[in-house]
């Protein structure tokens, strides 16, 4: 449980992060450090140098634009669970970041942390993923944008380039007649989740015409149902939709569920949670 040994650098802005993860062999970037240091003293992980961006206060921030609202990379869940802008515009963000770990966890842990580990357990991935969300990346070109169904490429892993800190994560204002869900399922209450289910709709005279559907921890990376979202798109019942959720998916057997169960669980929590979305 003691990490391999490492050098620690602090970075007093975004562009000196930048420099230093250029400047330095193996380094790794530190915000909340409640997925890398868990997975540093397990040896899973051991880079060289960590960069500690934790002190970088103009990353924390929920800001409204004019269709979507900006969250910067280094706001931590429970602040992302208060943030005003975030319960009106797009509660499900909100919503999400309240259901992550405990709050110890939460008054550490970061939204750019959790999306840049690239975990397909972790719930906000999935939740983003649902919003058709879009990732800013910062490097030494300077910034580009990345839209969620490209950010996640495997198991830890993201489109973000070596050199790269992620800074800001954009969701849309979900409008009146937008229904969403999240629901999770874990063994334990601080747990990630067995199976999560992030649902946005489009609802036109009580029933559903659209939906976004993403599951956690159904693959290697947080995966769009596409199947049980065509069945929407083309009328199909709830019940229908939902019965196709696990089409496509490779889910992991683990300790906490086999592959088989999870299949259920992604059926099961997918009608709860269009049947939530189409009433919320
Ligand atoms: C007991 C426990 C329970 C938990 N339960 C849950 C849960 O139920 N659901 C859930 O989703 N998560 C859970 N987590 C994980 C938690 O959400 C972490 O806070 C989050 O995954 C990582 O955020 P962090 O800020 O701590 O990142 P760190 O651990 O500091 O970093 C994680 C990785 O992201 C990189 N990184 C961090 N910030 C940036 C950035 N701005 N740009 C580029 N790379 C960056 C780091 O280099 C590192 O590789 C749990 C953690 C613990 C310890």
């Amino acid at each position: 449980m003691i990490p391999a040994a490492f050098d620690y650098e602090v970075a007093e802005s975004t562009d000196h992060a930048i420099a230093l993860l250029g400047a330095r062999e193996d380094a790794k970037l530190l915000a909340g450090g409640h997925s890398l240091l868990p997975a540093m003293k397990l040896r899973l992980s051991r880079p060289a140098c960590l960069i500690d961006v934790g002190r970088i206060t103009d990353l924390s921030y929920v800001l409204e634009e004019a269709d979507s609202i900006a969250i910067g990379a280094l706001t931590r869940h429970k602040d992302v669970t208060a943030a005003a802008l975030l319960r009106e515009h797009c509660p499900i963000v909100s919503h999400a970041a309240g259901q992550v770990g405990d709050p110890q966890v939460r008054h550490r842990g970061t939204i750019g942390g959790s999306l840049a580990h690239g975990d397909p357990a972790s719930d906000l991935p999935a939740v983003i993923l649902a919003l058709h969300g879009e990732l800013v990346a910062r490097g030494p070109a300077g910034d580009r944008a990345i839209p969620a169904r490209e950010f996640f490429t495997g198991v830890f892993q993201t489109a973000l380039a070596p050199e790269e800190v992620l800074v800001e994560i954009r969701v849309p204002k979900l409008g009146p007649s937008t229904g969403w869900s999240y629901t999770k399922m874990s063994r334990r209450a601080q747990d990630w989740a067995t199976v999560a289910v992030a649902a946005v709709v489009e609802r036109s005279n009580g029933s559903i015409e659209r939906a976004s559907v993403a599951l956690a921890n159904m693959g290697a990376t947080p995966i769009q149902a596409t199947a049980t979202e065509k069945a929407i798109a083309e009328g199909g019942s709830i019940d229908d939709a939902s019965a196709l959720a696990a089409e496509g998916t490779e889910p992991p057997s683990d300790h906490a569920a086999s592959a088989d169960f999870r299949a259920h669980l992604a059926r099961v929590l997918t009608k709860r949670a269009l049947e939530e979305a189409a009433t919320r």
